[in-house]
């Protein structure tokens, strides 16, 4: 395994779920990290809690300029950028015939534009460095759709598309991983209004849920192989869950 020590990594949605905790076992790790979300008071928290080797940057990565000021903040403390997570998303869903176009908006701005600018801002300097690792935050829905589900599960198969077509164009250069998580203990969810959904499945309280520790641990394996192996898809589920 390599060490993990003193590696710039740079973490969106950082403010919450498993996002910040993988931060905080990166940090005990000796890592370098830059956290990005939208809301400062949490991030600051956190940041005076990790200490020196951490910052954060408020990034809205709905917004194509913040992801850009993101990476240019990540070089300008440590140097550089070795690996970036393209992880924030929202899952408001909803079934169709309940017509929430507006939340259907806002997952495909965050969930796939916010990673397709994460790559547009970082890859010129990874394909510079010779070197970089880029993972993203798909889901299980990503992989299979179920009713109610069906434009957050779109935003997730984009994602599944958008990482697995980057790895085949810079595999040469840059390690590319997809991380497709199910159920895990988060605030997600936290924003869906849809009266049928609440109906079915209440606030998401009832299913088994992983910690969001097994995540970081996934993570951690992810970007800790040796310079030659690249761990290209992670999927995870709490026992018991099949879908
Ligand atoms: P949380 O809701 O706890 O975390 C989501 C994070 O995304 C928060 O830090 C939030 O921060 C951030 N975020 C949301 N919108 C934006 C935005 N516009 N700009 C920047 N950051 C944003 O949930 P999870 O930790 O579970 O979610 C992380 C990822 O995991 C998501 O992509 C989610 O889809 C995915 N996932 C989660 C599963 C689960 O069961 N929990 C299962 C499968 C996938 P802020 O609000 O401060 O901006």
């Amino acid at each position: 395994m390599e060490s993990i020590k003193d590696k710039v990594i740079v973490i969106t949605g950082a403010s919450s779920g498993m996002g910040a905790v993988t931060a905080r076992r990166l940090a005990e790790l000796g890592a370098k990290v830059v956290l990005a979300a939208r809301r400062k008071d949490q991030l600051k928290t956190l940041v005076a809690e990790l200490g020196d080797n951490a910052i954060y940057v408020k990034t809205d990565v709905s917004k194509r300029a913040d992801l850009d000021n993101l990476i240019q903040q990540a070089i300008a403390k440590f140097g550089h950028v070795d690996v970036l997570w393209n992880n924030a998303g929202i899952m408001p869903i909803s079934f169709f015939d309940e017509g929430l176009v507006d939340e259907w908006d806002r997952m495909i701005d965050i969930n796939i534009k916010g990673v397709l600018y994460g790559i547009n801002a970082v890859l010129p300097h990874m394909l510079q460095r010779g070197q970089g690792h880029i993972l993203a935050t798909s889901s299980v829905g990503g992989l299979k759709t179920s009713p109610g589900i069906g434009v957050y599960s779109g935003t997730k198969f984009a994602v599944r598309a958008i990482m697995d077509t980057l790895r085949e164009e810079v595999a040469q250069t840059i390690k590319v991983t997809t991380i497709y998580p199910g159920a895990t203990q988060s605030e997600l969810g936290h924003d869906i209004t849809s009266p049928k959904i609440k109906a079915l499945y209440g606030n998401l309280t009832g299913m088994p849920k992983m910690d969001e520790d097994a995540i970081a641990s996934a993570f951690i394996y992810a970007i800790s192989q040796p310079g030659n192996i690249v761990v290209n898809d992670i999927t995870l589920r709490p026992q018991g869950q099949t879908r």
